[in-house]
Parts: structure tokens; sequence; C-alpha cells
């Protein structure tokens, strides 16, 4: 309350071919917030991703830090340190666990800040500290995660759009990514996180919207969400 949002989304609408998929999305995130984006599949939460990365047409209006993203390309919408760490990790195989994250800092002009952040990493993630010279498509699902995560933050951004960072990973795997975005949320980076597993995302967001059929339908904070009877019905089993 009384803060200026990081990022303001207003009215926003996108699809594919003429074909509309998001209506009217409004959503606010502020400093130093983890915010739950969740939703079924096909809700639109990925469509939701792209509009705000710019790689994807889009009506309404993004503002990030005060500025409008509206007219960007991806690469400048990156530049201002609004970075994804995208579905499926898409991380580059056949190279280094280091040249992976060095790779998310190749826009960054100080080489020492770089050099910095790297250690970083590896303090904060010594497993992949270990695994520094390993092939990144060598590793198991749950390092490769923590290698795109980490390689998103070799970017210095100000906003980290995780998506669906638990799909395909043990339960066990995904607390311990999830124990990894709170350090990385305690050390100031504001994270949207964006998942199906909506009971997951809320545990762990101080605040969170629920997308249905390109709509936002519920939104609050974390904890009134998942006691609101409609979010657990339909999205809690219970
Ligand atoms: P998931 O987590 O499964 O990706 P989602 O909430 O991210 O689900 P979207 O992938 O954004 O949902 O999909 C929203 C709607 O847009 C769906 O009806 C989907 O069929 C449609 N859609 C997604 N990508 C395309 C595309 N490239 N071309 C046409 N329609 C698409």
């Amino acid at each position: 309350a009384g803060r200026t949002p990081l990022l303001k989304v207003e009215n926003l609408g996108a699809g594919y071919g003429g074909m509309p998929v998001l209506h009217e999305v409004a959503l606010e995130v502020y400093p130093a917030e983890m915010v739950a984006l969740v939703g079924s599949n096909g809700a639109g939460k990925t469509t939701l991703l792209r509009a705000l990365s710019r790689m994807l047409p889009c009506t309404g209006s993004i503002v990030l830090n005060g500025q409008e993203l509206a007219g960007m390309t991806p690469d400048e919408v990156f530049g201002l340190g609004l970075v994804q760490v995208p579905e499926g990790r898409q991380l580059f195989d056949r190279m280094t666990v280091q040249d992976n994250l060095l790779m998310g800092g190749y826009r960054r002009h100080d080489k020492a800040a770089v050099a910095r952040d790297l250690d970083k990493m590896y303090a904060l993630l010594p497993r992949l500290a270990e695994r520094r010279r390993q092939l990144a498509g060598s590793m198991s699902g749950g390092e490769q995660q923590m290698c795109a995560m980490a390689r998103a933050l070799m970017a210095a951004p100000v906003l980290m759009m995780v998506d669906e960072m638990s799909l395909g990973l043990a339960p066990v795997v995904v607390d311990q990514l999830m124990e990894v975005l709170a350090a990385i949320q305690r050390d100031g980076v504001t994270v949207l996180l964006v998942e199906q597993d909506v009971q997951l995302a809320l545990s762990g967001a101080d605040r969170g919207y629920v997308m249905e059929t390109g709509r936002v339908v519920h939104s609050g904070l974390a904890k009134d969400l998942i006691d609101d009877p409609a979010v657990q019905q339909a999205y809690l089993g219970l």
C-alpha cells in the first residue's frame, strides 16, 4: 500500500492469429515480493509471460519501473531486467554449467560484477559449483532447473519470471528449489512464479493471482487464497 509497483499490467489482451486468449488481465508486482500466477493447463499463463517479455503482440499496458514496454522488443525488455526462466529450462545442453551461467550475463558490461555474481551463484548453489565443468544436458532435472535459475540471475534481473519450475520433478527436488527461490527473494530479487501446481506456488508466495480461460478470477494474499473455499474446491482438491 502506498508503494510503487515494480510491474503494473493493465487491461492486457493477447492471442494467436486473431484468436483471443487473454482478456483484460491486470496484475501488480511490488519490489522484493514473490507473486504466484497460477491456473490450470491452458489458463493462459504462458501466453501472459510471452506478452510480458514482448514475444507476443498484445493490447493494454505493461509498465516496468515506470517504463511502458508496449513498443519494445524482447531484447530491450531483457535489457531492462525482465528475465524469464523458461518452461523446460532451455539450457545450452552441450555447454558446461559455467558457460551457461556466463551466457546469462553476456549483456552486462561490468565484467568484474559478473565474476562476483558467478561466485555468488556458486555460494548459493554449491551443487552447481561442484558441477561447473559438467555439460548442462547431462545433469538431473532438478540440477538443470537450478542452472536455469542461476543463468537468469546472472543477468541481474529486476524481475525474474519462473515458468513451471516444478514440471516433471520429484516433490523432494521441488521443495529444494522452493528453498532456493526463497533465498533468491531474501537477496532482494523480485519473483513472479508461474505454476500449474497451485498449492506449491501459493505456499511459497506472498500474493497470488488465479487465472481461468485467459482472465484473472481470484487475487489476494497467498494465505487468503489458500483459505478461499472457491480456490480450495477448484485447485486444492479439498
Ligand atoms: P500451460 O501451463 O499448459 O502452458 P497455460 O496456462 O500456460 O498452460 P497457455 O499455454 O498460455 O496456457 O495457453 C492458453 C490458450 O492459448 C490455450 O487455449 C492454448 O491452446 C492457446 N495457445 C497457446 N499457444 C498457442 C499457439 N502457439 N497458437 C495457438 N494457440 C495457442
